[in-house]
């Protein structure tokens, strides 16, 4: 029989050993170890705050004990993969011959200053907040999240919450704000209609449609020169003259930290990058948005 040690009490340990369990039937034992006697369901701990629900509380036993797996309420600290021994921090060893690992993510501060919500852990600060909101000692509620972050929905349904208890108690003059982590780039708004409470069209095979729009940082530019293709000859560096719209909505810094200067990428005829980090061509004054300027720039 195959040992399978599971290390975690998180939705994605439990849905390990309740799969294993259904594929593998008699044919592995399952320990699963986690440091909580409980499952949390943690979507539910946005509600928490605003009276509008409470985080369920599963016992792990009761979980593992359903499909015939043992329980240990304890940590893995360490896991010596040659030997196929994982030890926990009670001092216990566990030998194994799979071993899955599931121990989440830690919850860090990612905006200092700011108040982090972690989960259930943070449901009476928020609440705390809330009241103080109701107090007028709060005027204006940023909701922000840093960008790379995978999961941003919390953030939005605490923003929407909050929103709707202001509203719902009258209290004027909270400015609320949510405070985007998208990157600027290309992205595609898909056109997609829907009959309400039935169904979106795209879901019974009507096609929806694209358009592309983007998302900018305030930055923008076009380029001319005076031929679209000119001739370079190996070992003759040569200077073109190239000029320069801000057609953006911020200013291009000609110094400072961090100034603005034209570069050059180098690409071969099938796309192959030769130069990504060209040599660079200096502006001689801030190239305020509308406005134009000539550089010399070394190729
Ligand atoms: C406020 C909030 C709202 C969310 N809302 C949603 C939602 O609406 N929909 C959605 O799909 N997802 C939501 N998520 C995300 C979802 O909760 C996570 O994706 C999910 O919990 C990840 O599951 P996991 O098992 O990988 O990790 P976790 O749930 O973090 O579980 C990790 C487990 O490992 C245990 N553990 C830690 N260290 C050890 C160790 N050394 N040894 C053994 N065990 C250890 C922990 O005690 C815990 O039991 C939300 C998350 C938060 C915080």
């Amino acid at each position: 029989m195959t040992r399978v040690l599971v290390a975690g009490g998180g939705v994605a340990a439990l849905e390990a050993i309740l799969a294993l369990r259904d594929l593998a039937e008699e044919r592995v034992s399952i320990e699963l170890v986690a440091p909580e006697p409980q499952f949390w369901y943690r979507p539910l701990a946005v509600l928490e705050p605003f009276g509008m629900g409470t985080v369920h509380g599963i016992e792990l036993v009761e979980i593992a004990e359903s499909c015939g797996a043992g329980f240990t309420l304890d940590a893995v600290v360490s896991v010596d993969a040659d030997a196929h021994v994982a030890r926990t921090r009670a001092g216990a060893e566990f030998e194994y011959d799979a071993f899955v690992l599931a121990s989440g993510a830690r919850p860090e501060r990612a905006v200092h200053g700011a108040f982090t919500f972690r989960g259930p852990a943070d449901t009476t600060a928020f609440r705390n907040l809330l009241t103080e909101i109701q107090a007028g000692a709060v005027r204006h509620l940023v909701f922000t999240v840093p960008g790379g972050a995978s999961w941003p929905l919390p953030l939005y349904e605490l923003a929407l919450l909050a929103t709707t208890f202001l509203a719902e108690r009258h209290l004027v003059g909270v400015e609320t704000t949510i405070v985007t982590p998208e990157d600027p780039g290309r992205y595609a708004l898909r056109f997609d209609m829907v009959n309400e409470g039935v169904a979106w069209f795209s879901g019974t095979g009507v096609p929806d449609g694209d358009a592309a729009v983007s998302v900018s940082n305030g930055f923008g530019a076009s380029y001319a020169i005076g031929s679209s293709a000119f001739a370079l000859k190996v070992g003759r560096p040569t200077s073109l003259a190239v000029t320069l719209t801000n057609t953006g909505t911020r200013t291009w810094p000609a110094a400072g930290s961090q100034p603005v200067h034209l570069g050059y990428h180098l690409l071969a005829p099938n796309g192959f990058v030769l130069v990504w980090d060209g040599s660079r061509a200096n502006l001689a004054t801030d190239v305020a948005p509308g406005q134009s300027a000539t550089v010399q720039l070394p190729v």
